[in-house]
């Protein structure tokens, strides 16, 4: 990956791409949604394959010379199919949204009834949310979490969905730190009549590997990232049982989108061979380790967490008690070289620009091979920097050491800049 060709050519864009790359070594990055992908699948997606148009799928392209795009496809397909054990996949979204919206076109018609988390409990955009096309188009309903244990009362989702017959129930979340009972949840669909959407794009690589159940035996579809825990490049995949195959791949392509992004599709062929390893599974479940750590050490230091603790690679931080706001949060922690979002609370008073929490993740830390005293650290800069949001002397002696610790676990020290 050394850019001799970009640096000469486009300089601006190179200056950013450096900057970038400095800025993943030398900052503690908890965005929950984010990873960093290995080298192997970097060059995968930095490689040729972005020049080949493949509209179809393997042996049935409408474009000449898609033999190796058909070998990529092919493999990145059945390597899914075994990481997950699923009946058939489709690699080809180019995001989880567009997963999902194939998903929703394959089986639902406008107007139709969804039920699913409400963003503000920790759901996603594309669940049904009314600035999204989701909420354009179906008519949606939201569970969400129990005011006091922050944990997602399924028999209020069963009486939910009773009330409203929903032709489609979602699972799935983007800020929920708890196991999600995808069985339970499956049989509340039954129930209904309703099809069974599992989307798991945060927590694929924890169920990959076991450490957390997987909704594959239970769901009509499972979609997911594979940028998220999976730790492949940007995009979308979808899962689903046999008999809605042929429906799912239609409505990919030609339904929804033209060519397949295949170097892209290479990149997740690399991250699922990837993800089938030893090194992998010892990953992740050392991704859930770091998440329990951290936040016992948040406990420890007044910080309250919804529900009181993790399952998986993330927490949600309940700021109201530390007198600032989610925003303000993410700010100073920014300055002191510590990156997370600022994310609604369940029962939030204030607004999603502002929030009165922030979302905490260790897939990243984790893959710099930082393990439970490192999370120890972590805990402790962040409650001195939220304890000092305003005192800069306080912030540029925590960005120092920050930088140090950075320093100690390295990533992407073979790229040359
Ligand atoms: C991140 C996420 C998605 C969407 O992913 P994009 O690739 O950003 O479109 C969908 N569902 C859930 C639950 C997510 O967390």
């Amino acid at each position: 990956m050394k850019m001799i060709e970009l640096k000469k050519s486009d300089p601006e864009v190179y200056n950013a791409i450096v900057e970038e790359i400095k800025r993943e070594r030398d900052t503690i990055v908890l965005i929950a949604s984010e990873n960093y992908a290995s080298r192997a699948v970097i060059e995968a997606q930095g490689s040729v394959f972005t020049n080949k148009y493949a509209e179809g799928y393997p042996g049935k392209r409408y474009y000449g010379g898609c033999e190796y795009a058909d070998v990529v496809e092919s493999l990145a397909i059945s390597r899914a199919e075994e990481l997950f054990s699923a009946e058939h996949v489709n690699v080809q979204p180019h995001s989880g949204t567009q997963a999902n919206m194939a998903v929703y076109f394959s089986v639902l018609k406008p107007g139709d009834k969804i039920l699913g988390l409400s963003l503000s409990h920790g759901g996603h955009l594309s669940h049904g949310v009314q600035v999204n096309f989701s909420g354009m188009i179906y008519k949606t309903y939201f569970y969400g979490v129990d005011k006091k244990t922050g944990l997602i009362d399924y028999e209020k989702v069963r009486k939910l969905a009773k009330r409203h017959k929903p032709k489609m129930l979602l699972a799935g979340a983007s800020a929920y730190s708890r196991i999600i009972d995808f069985k339970t949840l499956s049989d509340i669909a039954k129930e209904v009549n309703a099809y069974f959407l599992a989307d798991i794009a945060h927590i694929a690589g924890l169920i990959a590997t076991g450490n957390h159940p997987s909704p594959v035996p239970y769901a009509d579809f499972v979609t997911t990232t594979t940028h998220k825990t999976l730790r492949g490049p940007r995009g979308g995949m979808i899962m689903c049982r046999a008999e809605y195959a042929k429906a799912i791949d239609k409505m990919v392509f030609p339904g929804l989108q033209g060519g397949p992004l295949m170097h892209v599709i290479a990149a997740k062929a690399v991250a699922f061979k990837e993800a089938m390893t030893a090194e992998f599974k010892h990953y992740q479940l050392q991704i859930i380790k770091n998440a329990k750590e951290l936040s016992e050490a948040l406990v420890k230091r007044g910080f309250k967490i919804i529900s009181g603790g993790t399952d998986t690679h993330l927490m949600l931080i309940d700021l109201t008690d530390k007198n600032i706001t989610g925003k303000d949060a993410e700010t100073a922690l920014d300055l002191a070289g510590i990156t997370v979002n600022k994310n609604s609370i369940p029962h939030d008073t204030l607004p999603a620009t502002i929030t009165s929490g922030i979302r905490i993740g260790t897939p990243i830390v984790t893959n710099r091979k930082m393990k439970e005293p490192e999370m120890v650290v972590v805990a402790d800069l962040i409650s001195k920097v939220l304890d000092n949001p305003q005192d800069i002397s306080v912030i540029s002696h925590i960005r120092e050491k920050i930088k140090a610790l950075c320093k100690k676990f390295p990533v992407y020290e073979d790229v040359e800049i």
